[in-house]
């Protein structure tokens, strides 16, 4: 049976808020998808009872200790048992999490709950958390060549314990395995050139799988001399501008 989530999506397999008596948020901000990072945390607090109210309850305890630093709601975007792999709906797809500082806005936080310092995170946890991701690419909202991190990585040096991130790799998706759903790429509005800073319009990306190049976003030297060998190669004039008849050329029908 399926159940309602906050983005709407109806699926089997994630508790959502109401179901671990979370509170409503203070305010939300809208999450911009698609993210390219996920970071997986620990709340670092051990779980003793495995049960899904066991899990709950640490649950609404960190949800409460978010509320007591004034933040919006609880940090994460979703919430995993460490021996249950149960998923919990927190932020969800749709709300920016609060997690991860300064990777927020291009990001989803996935916590571990319990200590992944003292604790083992299972099989289950490990395979939750790739079923999740992946589903987060096949809804559109993860790049399919998104980086998943530690928090450690980034900042607080603990966080998640190692016997979490020495699994990050399992938790990633096979981007293989991964049907991406038909995109459409981003409207022309104004003529990508060589400039600093760089331009990171989201139709680089685009560009750049045209090209065959690495998708880093940047409209750097690399993409620019690509771009003029493609240029020239199509009978266009090589100056390295992706302006609407370069544009055309690439993406029209
Ligand atoms: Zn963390």
């Amino acid at each position: 049976m399926g159940r309602k989530l906050l983005s709407g999506q109806r699926m089997t397999d994630i508790i959502p808020r109401e179901e671990w008596g979370a509170e409503p948020a203070r305010w939300t901000t809208n999450q911009k998808r698609p993210v390219d990072h996920v970071f997986i945390h620990h709340g670092a607090t051990l779980l003793r009872d495995h049960s899904q109210e066991g899990e709950a309850a640490i649950a609404r305890a960190y949800q409460r200790y978010h509320f007591g630093k004034s933040w919006a709601d609880i940090a994460y975007s979703f919430l995993i048992g460490l021996k249950s792999g149960r998923i919990y709906e927190a932020r969800g797809w749709f709300n920016r999490p609060g997690a991860t500082k300064n990777w927020n806005h291009r990001s989803y936080a996935i916590c571990i709950i319990g200590d992944t310092t003292q604790q083992v995170i299972s099989d289950e946890a490990v395979r939750a958390i790739h079923n999740l991701i992946k589903e987060g690419i096949k809804l559109g909202y993860i790049l399919p060549d998104f980086n998943i991190r530690g928090h450690r990585d980034v900042k607080n040096k603990d966080c998640p314990g190692h016997t979490a991130y020495s699994r990050l790799q399992e938790m990633r998706p096979d981007v293989e395995t991964v049907v991406v759903p038909k995109l459409v790429p981003p409207a022309f509005t104004k003529p990508l050139k060589l400039r600093w800073p760089r331009n990171r319009s989201p139709l680089v990306k685009w560009v750049q799988a045209v090209l065959g190049l690495p998708l880093n976003g940047d409209y750097g030297w690399l993409t620019v001399q690509r771009v003029k060998a493609w240029q020239k190669e199509n009978g266009l004039k090589p100056d390295g501008i992706v302006g609407s008849i370069t544009y055309n050329k690439m993406f029209g029908e």
